[in-house]
């Protein structure tokens, strides 16, 4: 394995020199077409209307690492499935809460959240869910309560299918669910997969992030044959890809050659927009609805919907 860069070399955004794309790299997208993923660009047309809705495909936003784009992820494929008029549901699945928080919930604030209809059977999943400021996008919260489900469900029966079961009276509501998982494949990473009909793995081009990835698709092939034989993976989201660097487009050709056509055509790039929309609190098809960020992720939600 070759280090791209050296170890010691002060980082691109660290440098005072203005930034640029390589000369190169644009004037070869403009000729041939090819994308980030180094394959040729694919039109993918905006997705026909829906005559009617439900029931949802539920799709989990997985991988081990954290601070990949998980939770940014859901957040802003959520807001574009619903821009294309689908019915979406976010399952905040990390006691971290940070999808909740990235939608302008306060954690602690919050009465009930998906512990509470997980752990008590007397509180309705349809009471815990709220709308956000997203039309058709709506949220099961979490906070740090659900950290506490994670020992409790150990000793139950059906513990994987606990998800599942607390989604199914809402399931034909919606057209996607979206579950964002905590950064483990630990009890309730396992629900979510076994809940799943998809998984959506974001990764981040730097050069570490393809370690973890051999244990967590050996998780979805365990959780597959033993739990839920419809589960699949949706794709591999490229993030926080970095076009100026050598180190990024080296990862990416990586990452290509390791897994295909699995990969999405639909890359992420690095960017500082992320970051402010958190504080935000709003997804950044709102915060910076014309930004090449909102595109990527209206790119992805049009793959999402095609596969
Ligand atoms: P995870 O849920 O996998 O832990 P997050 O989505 O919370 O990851 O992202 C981790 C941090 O990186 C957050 O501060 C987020 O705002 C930031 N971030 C996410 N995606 C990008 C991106 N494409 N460019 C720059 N920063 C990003
Ligand atoms: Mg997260």
């Amino acid at each position: 394995m070759s280090t791209p860069e050296h170890a010691f070399a002060p980082r691109a955004e660290l440098s005072l020199a203005p930034h640029a794309a390589p000369v190169d790299d644009v004037a070869q997208e403009q000729v041939d077409g090819i994308g980030p993923t180094g394959r040729p660009r694919r039109h993918i047309p905006d997705p026909p209307p829906l005559l009617h809705h439900g029931p949802a495909k539920i799709l989990a936003i997985c991988n081990q690492k954290g601070g990949v784009g998980k939770t940014t992820s859901t957040i802003n494929l959520g807001a574009a499935l619903a821009e294309y008029g689908r019915r979406v549901l976010l399952v905040d699945f990390d006691p971290q809460g940070a999808l909740s928080v990235g939608l302008g919930v306060h954690p602690h604030q919050l009465e009930t959240t998906i512990y509470n209809v997980i752990m008590e059977g007397d509180t309705a999943v349809r009471d815990v869910i709220r709308k956000t400021m997203v039309d058709d996008m709506d949220l099961l919260p979490s906070n740090i309560d659900l950290s506490a489900a994670e020992i409790q469900l150990v000793s139950e029966v059906g513990r994987e299918h606990t998800l599942v079961r607390t989604l199914r009276p809402v399931i034909d509501h919606y057209d996607y669910v979206l579950v964002d998982c905590q950064p483990s494949l630990g009890l309730l990473t396992v629900n979510a997969l076994a809940a799943a009909d998809g998984v959506l793995i974001p990764l981040e081009c730097e050069f570490f992030s393809l370690r973890g990835v051999a244990l967590l698709i050996d998780t979805i092939e365990k959780v597959k044959e033993r739990l839920n034989p419809k589960l699949n993976i949706t794709g591999i989201l490229a993030t926080m890809f970095d076009p100026r660097t050598l180190h990024s487009r080296e990862v990416m050709a990586r990452v290509v050659e390791a897994f295909g056509e699995i990969v999405f055509d639909s890359v992420i790039n690095r960017t500082v927009r992320f970051p402010e929309t958190t504080v935000a609190g709003e997804p950044i098809t709102r915060w910076a609805p014309r930004s090449s960020g909102a595109n990527a992720y209206r790119a992805l939600a049009r793959e999402v919907i095609a596969r």
